[in-house]
């Protein structure tokens, strides 16, 4: 299954990770499905979680609450959701599901998780093997997965899917000898 993020929700993904970090973000993802891709269009922090360094909590009529108000517009739905893992100590955080990530998942959805660390140095976005992309923004190394549910029933764990994000390659980073994997868009 291939994720299309556009522009404005990998925006949304950033900022909304950057801006609390070192604790955890949360929000909802919007857009609309296709038979064999999800398309992402907006990214929006719910602005009532309780955030901590490893877990974040809102109560559960929040995402209920977004999508009565979105039931107004039909082209877009709430896809899932998003979180994000930020960087504890000296231990860098990665896009692994935690125990708990996947228990509001319901069979249809997909779930981005995104890994903020600090920055060492620029490093351009990429594609990587994994599915997930990859590169700095601001002061931050990002990595951004997507999870769903294999023939959208929860039933195993969730997978990577392959997230295809062709804005992704026009953000800063250095110039310098290409990459030979995969491209991002
Ligand atoms: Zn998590």
């Amino acid at each position: 299954m291939d994720i299309f993020l556009e522009e404005s929700a990998l925006l949304g993904l950033l900022v909304a990770s950057a801006e609390v970090y070192k604790k955890e973000c949360y929000g909802v993802l919007l857009g609309y499905r296709l038979n064999d891709r999800f398309i992402v269009s907006g990214s929006i922090a719910y602005q009532s979680a309780d955030r901590k360094p490893s877990e974040v909590y809102l109560r559960p009529h929040r995402r209920r609450v977004v999508e009565s108000v979105l039931k107004n517009i039909p082209k877009y739905r709430v896809l899932g959701e998003f979180h994000s893992h930020p960087m504890f100590a000296d231990r860098r955080a990665t896009i692994r599901l935690g125990p708990m990530d996947a228990e509001d998942m319901a069979g249809e959805d997909v779930q981005i998780l995104v890994a903020i660390n600090d920055k060492s140095r620029n490093q351009k976005w990429i594609a990587k093997a994994d599915g997930s992309i990859s590169g700095t923004f601001g002061n931050h190394h990002f990595n951004i997965g997507a999870y769903y549910y294999r023939g959208g029933v929860k039933k195993r764990k969730p997978i990577l899917g392959r997230l295809c994000c062709p804005f992704a390659t026009t953000l800063q980073g250095p110039t310098g000898k290409n990459s030979t994997r995969r491209k991002v868009g």
